[in-house]
C-alpha cells in the first residue's frame, strides 16, 4: 500500500511551509526540507519494508505465559530493526546520545510508522512519551541512567495511571509509595491497562508511575511521580510483575496489561505530590499523538478504499455508463460512494495539517526568539490540543468507518482487510481522556479558565488566513470572517449560562468541541486551497481545491447542528427524569 509521502511533503512544505517556519526559529543551519524529505523517505521505507506487512498479523494478539508476554509474529524483529537504525533517538537530547531533531520530525515518524501498523508504533510511542517527562522534570542522576538507553531503543517506557476505580478521575489512584531510609520508594498498588507494560521486545522497561505517599493530601494534589524500572540498576528484577494482558476490541498486538507492584523500589521524579504536573509533559505529547494516530489509521483505511472504489464494478453511473466495455461501471462513479470518498480525504488531510501546525506551536514554545512569539504559541497550543485530541479521533474513526461503508458487504469481511482499522481505532477516542474529558477541559480550563484568551490567539491567526484568502477565495475568506464571530458569540453565551448554572459547561462541551473542530479544520483547508493554487503540478493542486470545497460545502455545515444543540441547554440533560435511564 502506498504511503501518504506525497500529501506530507505538500502539507509540510507547500501548506506550513517547514522551511520559513525553522528559519524564523533560527533552525535553519540544522534543519530544512532536504533533511524532511529524507526523514520522510527512510521513515517511509523501513514502515512499507518492516510494519505494514506485519500488521495483519498483530490481529493475532499477545500471549501472556509465565509472567512473559510474546508479542506476535515479527513485532520483536522490527523493533530490532527499528532500533539499530537510530529511529528511537530521533529527537532526543544530544547529552544522552539523542539526535535532538525538533518534534515535528517525531509527529513524522509516527505518522508513517501508525499508518502502517498502529499497535506496534505504541511500543516506541510510549518510550517516547516517557523521554519526554523524564528529560523535563528528572533529576541529572534519573536521566544520565534512564535517558541513554530509552534513547537507543534498548529500553521503553510506559505510563502508569490508571487503576482499577480510578480512570479519568486520576486523583482516585491509591498506589501507595512509603520513603526508604536510603531515599528510594517502596511502590505498592495495581495499574491497570498499560499499554507496552510487559513485553519481550527490549531488555528492561522503565515505568513512570503515578502514587500517594502516606501523608499526601487526597485527589490530584496528592499525587507524585516515580520511575519503576522493571530491572533495577544492580541487575536483579524489581518487584513489578504482569498479572494479566486484556482481551480487545483492537490493536491486539500491543499489550495491554494488569501491573502489580508489590513493594517495588521507585526512585521520585521532581518533589513529591506534584506528579500530576509532570505527568501532564507526558499526557499532552500523547494526546497530540493519540490525534495523529486517528489520522494515520484513516489513511491506511482510505488507502484501501479509493483503490477498491475504482475496481468494483456494480450497477451504470446515473448519467450512462462510464465503462462500457464492461459489465458494469466503477462504484467510484456513484455520487454516494465519491461523498464516502471524499468525507475522508477532508477528514485526514484537514487533520494532518492541523497536526503539523499544533508540531509549529510545540517547537516555537521552545525554539521562538520572542518571549511574545512563545506566549502566542503556548496559548494556541492548550486550546488545541483538546480539539486536536478529540476530534481528529472521532472523525478518524468515522473516516475508518466510510472506508469499510466503500467496500459494501466486504468491507466486513476480514479478508479485505479494513474492517482492522476500525477496531484498531477505537480505542482513540478513549484512552489519553475520553473526548467528553477532552470537551470538558477545552471549555472548562482552555476557553472559559483564561478568559478566551487561545481562542483569541486562534481567532488572530484565522483572520490572518481569511486576509490571505480575499483575492483567491472570497467565498472561503467570508466564511471564516462570520465563524471567527460566531465563534466568539457562542462562547461567551456559554459563559454567560455557565454563571446561572454550571452544568452548563458540561452539557455544551462536546458540542463546542465539534464546532470549534470544524471550524479550525475550515482554517486549514483554506490554506491548503491557497497552496493548491500555488502548486507546480496544477492537477494535483486543483484537487486540493475541490477537496476543500467539498469540505465547505458539505462538512462545515455540521456546525449549525452542534451550535443547536448547545444553544438547548442543560435542561433537556439534567431535567430528564429517571425513567428516561432505565434499560
Ligand atoms: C487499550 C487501552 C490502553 C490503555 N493504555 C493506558 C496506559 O498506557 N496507561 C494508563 O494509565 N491508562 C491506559 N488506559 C486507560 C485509559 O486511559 C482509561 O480507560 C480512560 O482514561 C478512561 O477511564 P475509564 O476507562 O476508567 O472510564 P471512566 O473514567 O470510568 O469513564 C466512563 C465514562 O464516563 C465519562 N466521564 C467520566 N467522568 C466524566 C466527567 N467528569 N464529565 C463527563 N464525562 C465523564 C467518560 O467520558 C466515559 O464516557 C488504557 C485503556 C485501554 C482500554
Amino acid at each position: 500500500m502506498p504511503s501518504p509521502i506525497k500529501d506530507i511533503r505538500f502539507t509540510l512544505h507547500d501548506v506550513l511551509n517547514f522551511s520559513d517556519h525553522y528559519a524564523a526559529l533560527g533552525l535553519n543551519h540544522q534543519v530544512d526540507a532536504d533533511l524532511i524529505n529524507m526523514v520522510l523517505d527512510e521513515a517511509s521505507r523501513f514502515a512499507q519494508a518492516e510494519l505494514e506487512p506485519i500488521n495483519a498479523a498483530g490481529d493475532q494478539g499477545c500471549v501472556l505465559a509465565d509472567g512473559v508476554v510474546t508479542t506476535p509474529p515479527g513485532f520483536k524483529e522490527a523493533y530490532r530493526k527499528y532500533i539499530s537504525t537510530g529511529w528511537a533517538g530521533l529527537c532526543g537530547e544530544a547529552e544522552y546520545g539523542g539526535q535532538a531533531l525538533p518534534e515535528a520530525f517525531g509527529f513524522m515518524l509516527e505518522e508513517i510508522c501508525c499508518t502502517a501498523n498502529m499497535a506496534w508504533t505504541m511500543y516506541p510511542g510510549l518510550s517516547r512519551g516517557c523521554i519526554a517527562a523524564l528529560s523535563e522534570h528528572g533529576s541529572a542522576e534519573q536521566k544520565s541512567r534512564f535517558l541513554p538507553r530509552l534513547l537507543t531503543g534498548e529500553w521503553t517506557g510506559t505510563m502508569c495511571l490508571t487503576e482499577p476505580h480510578a480512570g479519568s478521575d486520576v486523583g482516585l489512584a491509591r498506589t501507595q509509595a512509603s520513603l526508604q531510609a536510603d531515599g528510594t520508594y517502596r511502590i505498592a498498588g495495581t495499574k491497570i491497562f498499560i499499554s507496552a507494560g510487559e513485553h519481550d521486545m527490549a531488555d528492561n522497561i522503565v515505568h513512570l508511575v503515578l502514587a500517594r505517599t502516606p501523608d499526601a493530601p487526597g485527589g490530584t494534589r496528592g499525587i507524585s511521580m516515580f520511575v519503576v524500572p522493571k530491572i533495577n540498576l544492580d541487575g536483579t528484577r524489581n518487584a513489578v510483575k504482569c498479572g494479566n494482558i486484556e482481551e480487545k476490541m483492537g490493536i491486539h498486538g500491543n499489550s495491554t496489561c494488569e501491573l502489580l507492584f508489590e513493594d517495588a523500589v521507585g526512585y521520585l521524579v521532581g518533589e513529591e505530590n506534584n506528579g500530576m504536573r509532570y505527568m501532564f509533559t507526558m499526557m499532552n505529547a500523547a494526546r497530540l499523538a493519540v490525534g495523529l494516530q486517528g489520522v494515520s489509521v484513516a489513511q491506511a483505511a482510505y488507502n484501501r478504499a479509493s483503490e477498491y472504489a475504482r475496481e468494483r464494478l456494480q450497477m451504470r453511473a446515473l448519467s450512462g455508463p462510464k465503462a462500457p466495455d464492461k459489465v458494469a461501471d466503477p462504484i467510484i462513479w456513484h455520487p454516494d460512494v465519491r461523498r464516502l470518498l471524499l468525507t475522508q480525504r477532508a477528514i485526514i488531510e484537514g487533520g494532518r495539517t492541523l497536526v503539523y501546525y499544533v508540531a509549529q506551536l510545540v517547537e516555537r514554545t521552545s525554539h521562538a526568539p520572542d518571549e511574545d512569539s512563545r506566549e502566542n504559541a503556548q496559548l494556541q497550543l492548550d486550546f488545541l490540543t483538546p480539539i486536536a485530541k478529540a476530534l481528529l479521533t472521532e472523525l478518524g474513526f468515522e473516516s475508518a468507518n466510510l472506508a469499510v461503508q466503500t467496500f459494501g458487504g466486504h468491507g466486513f469481511i476480514r479478508e479485505a482487510g479494513v474492517e482492522q482499522y476500525v477496531r484498531d481505532l477505537r480505542i482513540t477516542l478513549l484512552y489519553e481522556g475520553t473526548t467528553g474529558i477532552q470537551a470538558l477541559d477545552l471549555v472548562g480550563r482552555k476557553m472559559l479558565g483564561n478568559q478566551g484568551a487561545g481562542l483569541q490567539a486562534f481567532g488572530d491567526f484565522m483572520l490572518a488566513v481569511a486576509d490571505e484568502a480575499e483575492v483567491e477565495f472570497p467565498d472561503m475568506a467570508d466564511k471564516l470572517r462570520g465563524l471567527h464571530e460566531d465563534w466568539a458569540r457562542i462562547s461567551m453565551e456559554i459563559g454567560g449560562r455557565a454563571m446561572q448554572d454550571p452544568e452548563e459547561v458540561g452539557a455544551a462541551s462536546v458540542d463546542y468541541l465539534f464546532y470549534s473542530g470544524y471550524v479550525v479544520l475550515a482554517v486549514f483547508w483554506t490554506k491548503i486551497a491557497l497552496a493548491g493554487r500555488q502548486h507546480e503540478h496544477a492537477d494535483y493542486g486543483a484537487s486540493k481545491v475541490d477537496i476543500a470545497r467539498f469540505y465547505f460545502a458539505r462538512v462545515l455545515p455540521r456546525t449549525r447542528a452542534h451550535e443547536l444543540a448547545m444553544a438547548s441547554g442543560a435542561g433537556n440533560l439534567m431535567q430528564v427524569g429517571e425513567l428516561a435511564f432505565t434499560a
